[in-house]
């Protein structure tokens, strides 16, 4: 099995979590008229207490020497991470067509579920494709993400807090 096919798993995809597609249709807006791309990775649905087997997208890995140009978004598959599992892709049209082009067609073979968003990025800007390009469902779920901010969260008063005990 080469590198590239380990980055990529097969579990079950249940859906992506509210919070990460919101968050990929506002990077995807911040990035126009660039073109956006990261690779989906995924949590194991009863760490998020969902009652089910399988995987759900909660992540998004913007990689490291990807070049961005506004015809298209290219990664050096040599910068990616050895330990990356990623479930798919995600990328945004600028020019809001919501299809594969042939480029795409020939990296959607790594991955079991690839999202396209589309200008002009609103809630309903995106669909999501299958390793052969052909449209796919993919749930969006309203579930509570780990909250890795948290660690990140403190106020000076908290701080200060710390420091008075
Ligand atoms: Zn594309």
């Amino acid at each position: 099995m080469g590198l590239l096919d380990a980055l990529f798993r097969s579990n079950e995809i249940l859906g992506i979590a509210e919070e990460t597609l919101e968050f990929a249709l506002e990077s995807s807006e911040a990035t126009h008229p660039h073109e956006y791309m990261g690779f989906l990775r995924g949590t194991e649905a009863d760490e998020l207490g969902l009652d089910q087997d399988g995987l759900v997208i909660t992540d998004i890995l913007v990689v490291p020497g990807t070049e961005v140009n506004s015809v298209s978004a290219t990664v050096r598959t040599s910068q990616i991470p050895n330990d990356v599992k990623a479930l798919g892709s995600v990328h945004s049209h600028p020019n809001g067509v919501i299809e594969p082009s042939g480029a795409d067609l020939g990296t959607f073979g790594r991955g079991s579920v690839h999202i396209i968003i589309g200008a002009p990025y609103r809630r309903n800007d995106w669909r999501a494709f299958d390793s052969e390009g052909k449209p796919t469902t993919l749930n969006v779920l309203d579930v509570e993400l780990p909250d890795e901010e948290e660690f990140f969260d403190f106020t000076q008063d908290d701080i200060d807090e710390d420091l008075r005990r």
